[in-house]
């Protein structure tokens, strides 16, 4: 059979064992190629049905709600830590952005360190925005290295940061050795591995990462962070709210945070968001995350495939290492017009990748619902769009989101 045949793509979504999990989600449309889930996942319905769920005990509880919603952050981040992080109980909690707790985390670290703020050039932008202004609050040195080599060697540094898969490539970092390569603390951002390949933060100190991803909770739903135990005690979060507070309801004069994970709450909760949450990863659960990132590195291993077979002569480059077990769950091809390329795919060829600059096209894989005929299916369209210059009709104008 050849390797660009379609029938062979067929026979891997008949013996897919995940193949069912694609019912539980939400289609608009059953000819877009949605291959944008590293970015915000599909629908599940599940989740429409806790948030649906959360609406009506609103309705019928109001106030008197908060009695099992305030447990939530922790309750949800329990789940999280056992089905997604290798995480002990007590150790994660579902609350605001990845943003807000790589702020929270960060400081916090360098309460109990001195030294340097060490990241990679190449990490995600609010990860690298983030850390700047803390450094500069801090009065400390914010380190940009060019490689996780150098991060590692940075001398005296007090805390590293660092995405476990990075956002354009897709590679894949080895949490634990790098954990211990260096005595800096390091933090790392799970948004793009979160969901989609096992995870084990056994050996790691702190974590945060995003629930929209490969979660499915939907836009801006909670993020979440980890801490490990041991840490715990001496770990203040920088914004004093009072849902960290102990005894939160005797509103007392002076803040005092409770000695568990609960002390990096802040305000109030999103509780709708935080129920999508829970139903998001309990698919996860469903699924198992093993039978999940076997599928992902098959369906990027297809991609890479027929990448090889039928874009190499078009003015393509693979942007994302070959071995399956160095990557997350999406492959980049670069090409000098990847912006006009990703339009065009959408808006002529009903395939949703996205684009990241300079020169990235960015193919998401997620294994609950992405079919390997809608990888073959992707390509062939990415083919005949190029072959027949379609993109060079569609407009360069910079979009506010890409
Ligand atoms: C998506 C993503 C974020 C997003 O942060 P928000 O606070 O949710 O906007 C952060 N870091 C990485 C690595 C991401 O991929």
């Amino acid at each position: 059979m050849d390797l660009t045949d379609r029938a062979r793509a067929d026979a891997l979504d008949a013996k897919d064992p995940l193949a069912g999990f694609r019912d539980r989600f939400v289609f608009a449309d059953d000819d877009t190629i949605y291959l944008d889930g590293n970015s915000l996942g599909r629908l599940p319905r599940p989740v429409a049905e806790g948030i649906a769920g959360g609406v009506e005990s609103w309705a019928a509880r109001m106030v008197g709600g908060w009695h099992e919603w305030i447990e939530l952050p922790a309750a949800v981040g329990d789940r999280l830590a056992v089905a997604c992080l290798g995480a002990r109980s007590g150790e994660v909690l579902v609350c605001d952005s990845t943003t807000v707790n790589i702020f929270k985390l960060a400081h916090a670290a360098l309460d109990l360190r001195g030294g340097a703020i060490v990241t990679d050039a190449g990490n995600f932008p609010t990860d690298r925005y983030v850390l700047d202004g803390v450094a500069r609050q801090r009065n400390r040195r914010l380190v940009v290295v060019g490689s996780v080599e150098e991060a590692v060697e940075v001398r005296d540094a007090a805390l590293v940061c660092l995405s476990h898969v990075d956002y354009r490539s897709g590679s894949l970092l080895d949490l634990a050795s790098v954990t211990r390569a260096t005595d800096a603390l390091v933090l790392w951002d799970l948004s793009h591995s979160v969901g989609a390949l096992p995870i084990d933060l056994s050996a790691a100190d702190l974590a945060v990462g995003c629930t929209y991803k490969y979660l499915n909770a939907g836009p801006g739903a909670p993020a979440f962070l980890y801490v490990r135990r041991e840490l715990q005690a001496d770990f203040r979060s920088p914004i004093q709210g009072w849902f960290g507070q102990r005894a939160q309801f005797a509103m007392g004069p002076r803040y005092d945070p409770v000695s568990g994970i609960e002390r990096f709450l802040a305000g109030t909760p999103s509780v709708l968001g935080t129920l999508a949450v829970d139903a998001g990863l309990q698919l996860v659960a469903e699924a198992g995350i093993q039978r999940i990132a076997a599928k992902n590195a098959a369906l990027t291993d297809l991609l890479i495939e027929l990448f090889d077979a039928l874009l190499t002569d078009l003015d393509f480059e693979l942007g994302t290492p070959r071995e399956s077990s160095q990557r997350g769950a999406h492959v980049s091809l670069r090409h000098p017009e990847a912006w006009r390329i990703a339009r065009a795919l959408i808006e002529r060829a009903k395939v949703v990748p996205d684009h990241r600059p300079p020169d990235l096209v960015r193919f998401g894989v997620s294994a609950l619902y992405v079919r390997f005929v809608e990888v073959w299916e992707a390509m062939r369209r990415l083919q005949e769009l190029v072959v027949s210059g379609v993109h060079h009709d569609v407009s360069a104008e910079p979009r506010r989101v890409t």
